[in-house]
């Protein structure tokens, strides 16, 4: 995708010449006065029409009775009158010829159905004319770029000048988000409160932020995803430019459907959003505070190459709290180089710890404070420096020690980020700031020093990974793949799960082995073991029957003909007593070595195909140790997986246990990916468990189960 300056349209709306206030009051503590005011008061750099029917002259300015009386060219309309006159209002912008749109109004599909219809027309309008609109129901844009100054919001706040873009989903947060950026000394370059998405999206900001010159970070409190797989496809590609941290809430809302198999049963729309963050390298953060900390990080300092900290300290305790952080979080403290000690030695006070962190024990002589910075910053083992002071008396004087802590972090090379924890409430952080290398963010604990330390290198590692690649099935294999669904699929109306002998044929059709299994009538179950070979396992068939072990469905360990009949005689009798009746039987080849571990899909009725891996077994669910990535899935992806999973020691060899095939669960995850691709229709499917056996010996499915979904079922698969 090629992201050289797109604006989409976003600019009509950022970047006005002229705007109409629809609805401007002369009460100034209406929506409609308050967006007029805030615009004369912060300084708009255009032209600003009052429309009031009703009014002359609102404000000092001429007011027009419509936006197509203005008679000029009008680029930006903002709408704030009731929602009755919105759909009215439009039509005029469109005759006038506006650019782009802002409805505040609300009352259109967070409300009612009438609103949903109301906001469906209005968007078809807007499409029709080729304008842009924000909203409806929201608080407003800004943008504190100087050639504009645009606040058309109805909050008075106007943030400092800077380079982190916001897009808040809730117009209440979004005032309270503007605030705190304001009181941390954090400035904005545009911020947009896009409310409920009808036509720009998280999407289309994400595509002009990345181009856009006064942004270097890009902040996004979401609610919802319109369309999450868009922005799996955007979102990397604007990663690898500037940063983005996400805060969406409602982590906990999703509740679990009632679900049939593994995969299906551990996803959650939390987990899906997880996913789709993570493989985007979107950073998600825990709460707003944590957003904010980040952003402080990632707007002034560089990314840190490596996750080797320096630590300048005047107080134990704080250096061992951020230590403990850091290593907590994937940093490191390592040892100085024998120079750098050697340097702090001559000058510090013989008590003095040397070893990272360097305790100042107590000192506040900005002196000191500023040339052990230096020398810790300029050390080769080191990627990043954090200064912790707490003034030890109260005669200290902050501000001294802040402007020395400003001309420390100067004397540190540029491309290692440099981090104030100011623990004092007479504390001057902005005096941090007044070296030569300008702004440096300071926090209040170390430990939100070290969470933002960590949050950037790992945003620096996930930019610098080689792009992925996804693997595609040979049409050939597509096409016989594509067969059998489609057999399948003809006379149904409702999702089922494929006969065990399709799942079997499309297991070996994409590459993925399957232990050799017959499925059989119980009076063939002899024969059918000498034909896969002992030692056997016998698995219940029956309508219904998902976890066959939970009811005593598999007997492991058959080593006769004999053994395996008298099994099954006695798994027919045995579920029979539970109202089981036993059609058929699986008789499978037991695989007795290998690491077992689970690989499935389930559909997101928003997010689409979810792909699972995680450690396997009938315990899937307790244990959960998984991860999740929204297909298609890539190579970069795959290995993260895995590498992610708390079992990945396992698949290394764990005390003693032989290693695992990597790169065999790789490709299968990649095939499996591949597969979802090529058949739309698959809900649902578990391969759990794999046994995954030493290198180079590749793996072996044991279970596998898959759930189709009629084309024309889409509505059972969203409800299901
Ligand atoms: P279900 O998941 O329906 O309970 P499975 O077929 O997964 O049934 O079997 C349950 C467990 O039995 C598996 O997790 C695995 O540990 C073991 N098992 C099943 N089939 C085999 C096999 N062919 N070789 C070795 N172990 C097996
Ligand atoms: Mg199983």
């Amino acid at each position: 995708m090629d992201l050289a300056r797109r604006t989409n349209g976003i600019d009509h709306i950022l970047c006005p010449a002229s705007v109409a206030v629809v609805g401007a009051s002369r009460k100034l503590n209406s929506i409609g006065g308050s967006i007029l005011s805030n615009l004369l008061q912060d300084g708009f750099t255009g032209r600003i029409y009052p429309i009031n029917p009703t009014a002359e002259e609102v404000q000092g300015l001429k007011a027009y009775p419509s936006v197509t009386a203005v008679g000029e060219s009008v680029d930006l309309a903002v709408i704030a009158v009731p929602v009755k006159a919105v759909e009215q209002v439009v039509d005029d912008c469109v005759r006038a010829r506006v650019k782009g749109l802002v409805i505040i109004t609300a009352g259109f599909a967070e409300s009612s159905a009438e609103g949903r219809a109301l906001e469906r027309r209005i968007l078809e309008k807007v499409r029709a004319a080729g304008i842009r609109m924000v909203g409806p129901n929201c608080m407003g844009v800004l943008n504190t770029d100087r050639k504009y100054r645009l606040n058309a919001t109805f909050t008075p706040i106007y943030p400092p000048e800077g380079n982190i873009a916001i897009l808040s989903q809730s117009g209440a947060l979004g005032l309270t988000i503007l605030d705190h950026v304001k009181a941390l000394n954090l400035g904005i370059s545009s911020f947009v409160s896009v409310g409920n998405k009808a036509d720009v999206s998280g999407n289309d900001l994400l595509i002009y932020w990345a181009s856009d010159p006064n942004t270097d970070v890009i902040l996004l409190y979401l609610e919802s995803f319109g369309n999450p797989r868009k922005f799996a496809r955007i979102a990397p590609e604007v990663v690898r430019q500037k940063p983005v941290i996400a805060v969406k809430a409602g982590r906990s809302a999703a509740g679990s459907r009632a679900a049939s198999s593994h995969s299906a049963a551990m996803a959650s729309l939390d987990v899906a959003v997880g996913a789709l963050f993570e493989q985007a390298g979107v950073i998600r953060t825990e709460t707003l505070e944590d957003m904010f900390d980040l952003a402080a990080l990632l707007a002034t300092q560089p990314v840190p190459e490596g996750p080797c900290v320096g630590v300048v300290t005047n107080a134990g305790g704080p250096g061992i709290l951020l230590a403990d952080a850091c290593e907590a979080r994937g940093l490191s403290l390592p040892q100085l180089a024998p120079d750098t000690v050697d340097a702090l030695r001559a000058f510090l006070p013989p008590h003095a710890g040397m070893a990272n962190p360097i305790d100042l024990v107590g000192s506040d002589d900005p002196a000191l404070i500023e040339r052990a910075m230096t020398l810790v910053g300029n050390d080769p083992n080191i990627d990043a420096v954090v200064v912790i002071f707490i003034p030890p008396l109260l005669t200290t004087r902050p501000e001294d020690v802040a402007a020395g802590i400003g001309r420390g972090a100067a004397a540190i090379p540029r491309y290692k980020p440099v981090q104030g924890v100011f623990m004092s409430a007479l504390s001057k952080p902005e005096l941090l700031s007044t070296g030569e290398r300008g702004r440096i963010p300071s926090y209040a604990f170390p430990e939100n020093a070290a969470m933002a330390l960590a949050a950037a290198y790992q945003y620096g590692q996930w930019r610098k990974r080689p792009v992925g690649r996804a693997c595609t099935l040979d049409p050939v294999v597509t096409a016989t793949i594509r067969q059998i669904i489609d057999a399948e699929v003809e006379n149904a109306t409702k999702p089922f799960w494929l006969p065990a002998t399709d799942v079997g044929v499309i297991l070996d059709t994409v590459g993925i082995s399957y232990a050799r299994s017959i499925e059989v009538a119980i009076d063939e179950v002899s024969s059918a073991s000498e034909q896969v070979g002992f030692p056997v396992v016998l698995k219940a068939i029956a309508p219904g029957l998902v976890h066959k072990s939970d009811v005593g469905g598999v007997v492991l360990g058959l080593e006769t003909p004999q053994e395996v009949r008298d099994a099954a005689i006695r798994m027919r009798e045995q579920l029979a007593k539970i109202g089981i009746q036993l059609e058929k039987v699986l008789v499978q080849r037991e695989v007795r070595n290998g690491i077992e571990m689970m690989i499935g899909l389930t559909t997101d009725p928003v997010f689409g195909p979810l792909l699972v891996c995680g450690m396997g077994g009938v315990h899937v669910e307790l244990i959960k140790d998984v991860a999740f990535r929204l297909t298609p899935v890539h190579d970069r992806d795959a290995e993260e997986m895995i590498a992610q999973l708390k079992s990945a020691p396992l698949l290394r060899g764990y005390r003693g246990g032989p290693p695992g095939d990597r790169h065999a669960l790789i490709q299968t995850i990649l095939r499996i990916s591949a597969l979802a691709e090529a058949v739309p229709e698959l809900l649902e499917l578990d391969l759990n468990p794999v046994k995954v056996l030493p290198p180079g010996q590749g793996l072996v499915a044991v279970d596998a189960r898959m759930r189709i979904c009629p084309p024309g079922a889409v509505e059972a698969r969203r409800t299901r």
